[in-house]
């Protein structure tokens, strides 16, 4: 087992390489400039934050990590996350496989929604998805970042959009996945099965992970 003990520095040290495009990636290439530019410095802002959600950790990490971390993190706003089907409990629908909001009676409550019909590892993706999502309206370098860089960039609504849900889902994996613990769980195990049994998230998603924490080619 690798030592998960208190007398680990709690901030985790980030090497987490900025994104290579692939270039199979959708985005027109009059765009792609731009997108990966403000891509990596979001990377920059989330990875801050991530490390600072860490840094304020004064016990254990348990894995498969839930939303404690970021509760503790916020001081003064509770997640309450809630499963729906297909027609979410408030009447709103969606076509996404989540969404969040703030609670009509209690605002320091942030419900989290997230789609029953995922598989458990993807639900254990969109959730933290969602309420980083939140986080991110309570960042005031993320949001003058988005209104200075993104918002005045040439990029599309519709790229924006894309943009943002890379990001989270990048930050997601960066808190999911938190790679001082990731790094160490692959150089006990050596098995992405046993990585992916231990975080709970898809053999995928430990792949691409590997991949950007420059643990496998
Ligand atoms: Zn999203």
């Amino acid at each position: 087992m690798p030592n998960f003990s208190r007398a680990k520095p709690t901030r985790i040290i980030n090497d987490y390489h900025l994104y290579k495009g692939n270039f199979d990636d959708g985005i027109p290439p009059i765009f792609r400039g731009c997108y990966y530019r403000l891509l990596n410095r979001l990377i920059t802002i989330e990875k801050d934050f991530i490390n600072g959600v860490f840094a304020d950790m004064d016990w254990q990490l348990q894995f498969p990590i839930d939303l404690k971390p970021l509760e503790n993190h916020l001081t003064g706003y509770q997640f309450n996350v809630i499963g729906y089907c297909w027609t979410p409990p408030n009447g709103e629908y969606t076509r996404g496989k989540g969404f969040w909001r703030i609670d009509k009676k209690n605002p320091s409550i942030i419900n989290i929604y997230y789609c029953q019909l995922q598989f458990p590892n993807q639900a254990r993706f969109t959730i933290p998805h969602e309420a980083l999502h939140f986080c991110q309206t309570l960042q005031p370098d993320f949001i003058s970042f988005f209104e200075n860089e993104v918002y005045t960039s040439i990029l599309t609504p519709a790229l924006i959009i894309k943009l943002l849900e890379k990001i989270t889902e990048k930050t997601t994996a960066m808190y999911l996945l938190p790679q001082e613990y990731f790094k160490a769980k692959w150089q006990e195990t050596r098995s992405v099965e046993e990585l992916s049994d231990y975080f709970q998230v898809s053999r995928q998603a430990i792949d691409y992970r590997l991949k950007e924490c420059n643990l496998i080619a």
